[in-house]
């Protein structure tokens, strides 16, 4: 190595890649081989996109629709986005406080960036989405965890929120449903911290984005209770997961405009707007007809129940039931200190390798999401792969 590598970001040499998109590279990669894997890891819809968002981004094309757009994206998907925030969520924004990005994974790092001072803390509950540490880091803040238990839902109380609450305290990011835990707050757990994040001016992420992937009830959106709340709120939302547009690559936020201009400020020379196409195939997505989002829940709830209760037989391993976004979370702790396929299991990561070489099944090891003794499942794939995963899980687990 030269000498210049020594010289390298401290800051950004610290920044871990993620481990969600790392197993579904090896997944892909055991695929690629011929190897008849079965990916769990990423949390991906395996539905295409819907046929009418596709010709909307044909017709965008045709159309010429393939230049530079504004930064913070197009009026009319701002508007768009609005009317969604009006009739979804009953909220007041105008396109001045949209910011269109590139995928809510973008929109999350901007908005971190528009209100972080270096050292600033943010309160990150865990088990959390493995990148919002990640993202708080790069935006030069301090990631504060908040730790919760299996036995109270894998969420935090007002009491725990207010022990991790310091001077330094910026932001919390709220991601409910969760990924990974599938848990939602109530509306009166919403309430409570709402309430208190005004008393102590604290800005809220709420990173709604599996807003659409709930299996009873209707979201609530935390910036819908007050005007306070609203202005010290930032929505994190996107189309990939409600829509089936992974590789789209559109998010957006909602925010007061003081924030928006900020964010809008920083992607105009990041990576000016998000792509035109996209774009043009977000609005149908938002405009369109939702009965696509329906049948994609209702698939989805079918594989919830299914996993669920084929988990919850076989004896060394449990989950809770996921109210929302398609991922639970598979106790593996009965298994440490055993040896599974002539290996010892000492932690998650072992026991999704050992898994992996043995039934070619892809989990993501729980360490990423700072819970050690758990695996991250996602449903986001067919029944019939399913049912295989989960019978081939049963094998390893019990020589069968
Ligand atoms: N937030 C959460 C909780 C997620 O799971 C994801 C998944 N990638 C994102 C944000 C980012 O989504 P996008 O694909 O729009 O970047
Ligand atoms: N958010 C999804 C997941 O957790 C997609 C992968 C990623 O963006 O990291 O698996």
């Amino acid at each position: 190595m030269s000498n210049a590598s020594n010289n390298l970001s401290t800051k950004n040499m610290a920044i871990s890649g993620s481990p969600t998109l790392a197993i579904d590279a090896k997944f892909k990669e055991l695929k690629a081989n011929g190897e008849d894997a079965l990916g769990f890891g990423v949390g991906e819809p395996d539905f295409d996109t819907p046929l009418h968002i596709k010709q909307a981004a044909i017709k965008a094309i045709n159309d010429g629709f393939t230049k530079y757009t504004p930064a913070s994206g197009t009026l009319t998907l701002k508007k768009a986005i609005c009317a969604k925030l009006k009739n979804d969520n009953n909220l007041d924004y105008t396109p001045a406080e949209i910011v269109v990005n590139n995928g809510a994974k973008h929109s999350l790092v901007n908005a971190l960036s528009a209100i972080l001072n270096p050292g600033d803390e943010v309160i990150i509950p865990a088990p959390f989405w493995v990148s919002y540490p990640e993202m708080v880091k790069i935006a030069d803040g301090v990631p504060v965890v908040l730790p919760t238990t299996e036995e109270n839902n894998f969420k935090f109380t007002l009491q725990d929120l207010k022990n991790k609450i310091s001077a330094k305290t910026k932001a919390i990011i709220i991601n409910s449903p969760s990924n990974p835990t599938g848990m939602i707050y109530t509306e009166d757990e919403l309430r409570d911290i709402a309430d208190l994040a005004v008393e102590k001016g604290i800005y809220i992420i709420s990173d709604e984005i599996y807003e659409k992937l709930i299996y009873n009830g209707k979201h609530v959106s935390i910036a819908s209770f007050n005007d306070q709340i609203k202005d010290l709120t930032i929505i994190v939302n996107g189309v990939s997961k409600s829509y089936a547009m992974t590789g789209w690559r559109i998010g957006y936020t909602a925010s007061n405009a003081q924030i928006a201009k900020i964010m809008s400020n920083i992607q105009s020379h990041m990576t000016s707007n998000p792509c035109s196409i996209s774009q043009a195939a977000a609005v149908a997505a938002l405009e369109g007809d939702q009965s696509c989002v329906d049948e994609m829940r209702a698939e989805f709830l079918k594989r919830r129940n299914y996993v669920v209760e084929a988990i919850n037989k076989i004896p060394q391993i449990s989950c809770l039931n996921a109210d929302g976004a398609f991922y639970v979370m598979i106790n593996i702790s009965k298994v440490f200190g055993t040896t599974l396929n002539g290996v010892k299991i000492n932690s998650a990561t072992d026991f999704c390798n050992a898994l992996l070489d043995a039934k070619k099944v892809a989990l993501v090891p729980g360490e990423g999401f700072d819970a050690p003794n758990y695996c991250r499942m996602s449903y986001a794939t067919s029944i019939s792969t399913i049912e295989k995963g989960i019978a081939r899980i049963d094998e390893f687990l019990n020589g069968r």
